[in-house]
């Protein structure tokens, strides 16, 4: 589903005046009061030295003149000390703003419905948010120096306009005319960056790539045994000329617009200052307003030359904008609060999967297909299948994290999406492949919880079961160990094993009705791997379970296996029945069991199937 919001500069101005006003009104205050300063510095500038010149010519007293020309002087200085002053407080305000939509944004990051994190428009949408407001040059920060120098610009050029207008208005007209050619050459350098952005883009990228992998420990083993370094090299070098060859036609473009602006800035100043000149001559202004006049005419160009920059900018900004509102605006159907409640968790309801048909994407092939299941309370359920049959999807839309495209997941008999979602996610303890272990402590890892609120005793209890508890007391701080030596210069690595068991740990702490495995024996050897089948029925009584595992040797303990193959369950029962049956799931059986004999160590996928 794409989803993207349009709304107009204004609008979006308006969201923003909004959200700073939430998030850190003072800025709003600076942003005026620079606005104000920026418009009155050019305008007591331009005045200074007509007044003073007037003063002279009409032969006013020297007290008189000394005072006008201090007070506008002490004027300016105070007016360009506060806009310094200002410019400073704006720039670190615009850091709270980026705080805050920074959080607003890792928020909706944390709790979007899940099949929004699986849908690629969505992830685009994320990815250019998070770039939206990050650092101080961001699209956020440039906002509002974007809106400070619109209206600095749009009252400066109002105020010259309203100048010029009592010398001739062709002249303006004049100004107009050939600051906008001048804009519209430079604009055509903006547009061919902007066409040629994703060349240079793709080029930064793949160096950046190079420069990140000669920094990743985890790349490093391959890198050298690979001897992927030269390789890496040449891509880099490669790349580098390629940006440098951008880089080239950047200049010499740019070189020649600077020369036709220049020309053009010769043919208006020039123009505007003989007419200047023939009318003081001609005595129709006098010396003073000759003065004003001058300052005034290169101020007026530089006004409208600003003010169009600024609109370009605005609408460049707002196209993030929308983006990034697009980001956070983006639909939650899940329902929440408003969701019917679980009930108790103490015990098991029976689930079900009524003709459920699930694909990624809009036009993708159906990767679960018109599939029914039923899963009795307390029940002890394995799902086998090759890789990429459909297991791990399964287990998504069991736990609802994902939802059908068609037909309905049932939990004690009420479709799962009138829950409210929290909650039933809460009724699961699950351990994925693919999972997410924060730096803390081993014991707040397993209670996903601070240190106060750990209960102990479960801990232990849950770590015991996991298989995990003797490594664990053999660490010097035990369960206070920190977990990820590259966050805590005193923190423990586990194997891939002991992670798994860590897992699993977490999962039994949640004393949650029902478990999900997928492929929970991956990582482990075949003493720990034993051992859980053997503990399995013991430490899993009174829970419904979901073991999932695409090497079919290892769920023969379980008493209901079902296979699923291209998203349907293709056969069931227990793995004797399977077996008598002589059908797919003896061929595949007998296929693998033949691997391990030869490889007991090996791993089957798919292909060897
Ligand atoms: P299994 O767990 O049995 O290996 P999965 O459920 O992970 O299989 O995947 C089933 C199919 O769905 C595969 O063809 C896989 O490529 C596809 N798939 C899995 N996750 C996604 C995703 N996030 N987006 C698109 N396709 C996906």
């Amino acid at each position: 589903m794409e989803y993207d919001r349009k709304y107009t500069v204004r609008q979006n101005l308006a969201y923003c005046v909004r959200a700073t006003r939430q998030g850190c009104p003072k800025l709003l205050a600076f942003c005026l009061l620079v606005i104000l300063a920026n418009c009155l510095i050019p305008m007591i500038t331009a005045w200074l030295p007509k007044t003073v010149i007037e003063e002279i010519t009409e032969g006013s007293p020297l007290r008189r003149l000394l005072t006008v020309t201090a007070a506008m002087t002490l004027a300016l200085a105070v007016l360009s000390g506060l806009q310094k002053y200002l410019d400073r407080l704006i720039y670190w305000n615009k850091f709270k703003m980026n705080a805050f939509f920074l959080r607003k944004i890792t928020r909706k990051g944390l709790t979007t419905d899940y099949r929004n994190q699986e849908n690629e428009h969505f992830r685009a949408l994320q990815n250019e948010s998070f770039a939206s407001c990050n650092g101080n040059f961001s699209h956020y920060a440039r906002i509002y120096d974007a809106i400070v120098l619109f209206f600095s610009n749009l009252l400066g050029f109002l105020a010259f306009t309203g100048i010029l207008l009592t010398l001739n208005p062709l002249l303006i007209l004049f100004l107009c005319l050939t600051t906008l050619v001048s804009f519209f050459l430079n604009r055509r350098i903006s547009k061919w960056i902007e066409g040629s952005n994703d060349e240079k883009a793709g080029y930064e990228q793949r160096m950046q790539y190079v420069i990140r992998a000669a920094d990743d420990t985890r790349a490093a083993k391959d890198i050298r045994l690979y001897r992927m370094a030269a390789w890496l090299d040449g891509i880099y070098e490669k790349n580098l000329s390629g940006l440098l060859g951008w880089y080239r036609r950047y200049t010499a473009k740019l070189f020649r617009v600077s020369a036709a602006d220049s020309a053009l800035v010769l043919v208006r100043e020039g123009a505007t200052y003989a007419y200047l000149l023939y009318l003081a001559v001609k005595g129709r202004i006098s010396v003073a307003e000759f003065v004003l006049y001058f300052s005034v005419v290169a101020g007026f160009s530089a006004w409208l030359g600003s003010l169009l920059g600024q609109i370009t900018e605005l609408g460049r900004l707002n196209h993030a904008m929308n983006r990034f509102r697009s980001y956070l605006e983006y639909p939650e159907t899940y329902l929440r609060e408003g969701g019917k409640p679980t009930g108790d968790r103490s015990a098991p309801k029976k689930m079900e999967l009524r003709h459920v048909s699930f694909r990624y994407g809009g036009d993708g092939e159906d990767v679960i297909r018109d599939l029914n299941l039923t899963l009795e309370p307390g029940e002890h359920l394995a799902v086998v299948g090759l890789n990429g049959a459909g297991k791990t999807t399964l287990v998504k839309l069991l736990c609802g994290l994902t939802e059908p495209t068609e037909g309905t997941v049932l939990y004690g008999g009420t479709d799962i999406r009138e829950f409210n979602r929290d909650e039933y996610y809460g009724l699961f303890g699950a351990v994925f492949q693919d999972y997410s272990i924060l730096p803390v402590t081993i014991g707040e890892i397993v209670a996903e919880d601070e240190e106060g609120n750990i209960d102990h005793a479960l801990a232990e209890t849950c770590l015991k079961q996991a298989g995990l508890w003797k490594k664990i007391t053999s660490l010097p701080e035990g369960v206070k160990s920190k977990y990820d030596k590259t966050f805590w210069d005193d923190g423990v690595n586990l194997s891939g094993g002991e992670t798994q068991k860590l897992l699993l740990a977490r999962a039994l702490y949640r004393q949650a009705p029902v478990i999900v495995l997928d492929e929970p024996t991956a990582a482990l050897d075949p003493v720990s791997e034993n051992r859980l089948y053997e503990t399995y029925d013991e430490v899993m009584r009174g829970k419904t379970t979901v073991f999932i595992s695409h090497r079919l040797a290892s769920t023969r303990f379980c008493r209901r296996i079902v296979l699923i193959e291209h998203g349907r369950i293709t056969e069931e029962g227990t793995h004797e029945e399977l077996l008598a049956k002589k059908g797919r799931y003896h061929e595949l059986f007998e296929t693998q069991a033949k691997y391990y004999r030869e490889n007991p160590e090996g791993e089957v996928d798919s292909d060897e199937a």
